[in-house]
């Protein structure tokens, strides 16, 4: 009789993940620093797609090596029409991409060059493309000084989580800013509701469609599309008081949508300061026992972050 070769659940293969998370970022860091030090440092220079890809192989190596129920873990790179890029395999077992036989989970992959001013990366996966245990993975890096007028593409940071509370929060916020949802019965497309492709693509508050595979007739003057929506950083923006409190309640309500807005302002203090106003970031500090002093909004926020390590527990808290 052979060994019965146990199947992972999706859960606890997403806990797997999640505590090699640091392990593959060192790996990969140790890698790109004896390997990719070079003499000035390209934006747009594909570095990101690079990174990326790498962590999958890095992944593979910490699942492999690890043994036990992380051993029967494999993550497998998807073909490019797939809604995502990669996908989280029980190992050794029979896959078909099309019915996502074989798959504990899938995973995008984006990363962000902190060093540019807007990042590039979109998350567009639909919420109809997306199940339980897909998860969303960011990577914050930028070239970093070695020495010698050396520099390196330095992961510092990432975000691993599940895809649909982010979805949910960017979906929200979509709506707020007037944005909206194809309905299958009422597409702009006229298509036969049960014939209707375009179900549940994102179309701006001008009717615009956001996705390439978006409706025909919704296909803006000039572009394909208008790429605004699922902007990693752009799909927490609210500009009305009525955004700004949904933004609020979703992140109280979710320790997920918490921890990805968390992540995001962490890395671009600008969007963390205008998401409050300058009477908040003072009961803020006050809040946090610290003096105030007439702060403008950044300086609170840059105080909070040097004397209070979880400021962003008392801002879901707080407001
Ligand atoms: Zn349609």
């Amino acid at each position: 009789m052979g060994a019965i070769q146990l199947t992972p659940t999706p859960a606890t293969a997403e806990r797997i993940l999640h505590a090699d998370a640091q392990r593959v970022i060192d790996a990969i860091n140790a890698f790109t620093f004896e390997t990719f030090k070079t003499r000035g440092g390209r934006l747009g220079s594909g570095m990101g797609s690079l990174i990326e890809a790498m962590w999958v192989y890095y992944m593979n190596g910490v699942l492999q090596n690890e043994g036990g129920e992380a051993q029967l873990c494999e993550i497998a790179w998807l073909q490019d029409h797939e809604p995502a890029d990669f996908a989280c395999l029980t190992r050794g077992a029979n896959w078909d991409p099309a019915s996502r036989l074989g798959e504990l989970f899938r995973i995008e992959a984006k990363s962000m060059n902190i060093g540019v001013d807007e990042a590039k990366g979109h998350f567009t996966n639909l919420r109809s493309e997306t199940r339980e245990y897909d998860q969303l993975l960011v990577l914050v890096w930028s070239w970093t000084t070695a020495a010698n007028q050396y520099v390196w593409p330095r992961i510092h940071d990432y975000f691993l989580g599940p895809a649909l509370p982010i979805i949910e929060l960017r979906d929200a916020l979509h709506r707020q800013r007037g944005g909206t949802f194809v309905d299958a019965q009422n597409c702009p497309d006229g298509c036969e509701p049960l014939a209707c492709t375009h179900a549940g693509e994102p179309l701006n508050a001008a009717g615009k469609r956001e996705r390439r595979s978006g409706p025909r007739t919704c296909k803006p003057a000039n572009v394909e599309y208008a790429a605004n929506f699922g902007g990693l950083i752009r799909m927490l923006k609210t500009d009305n008081d009525s955004a700004r409190q949904r933004f609020r309640d979703l992140r109280r309500a979710n320790p997920v949508a918490h921890r990805y807005i968390s992540f995001i302002h962490k890395h671009y203090p600008a969007e963390e300061v205008n998401q409050y106003r300058k009477a908040e970031w003072q009961t803020a500090l006050r809040c946090a026992g610290l003096p105030t002093n007439g702060e403008s909004a950044s300086e609170a926020n840059a105080i909070l972050r040097q004397h209070l390590p979880n400021y962003q527990e008392l801002l879901r808290d707080t407001f």
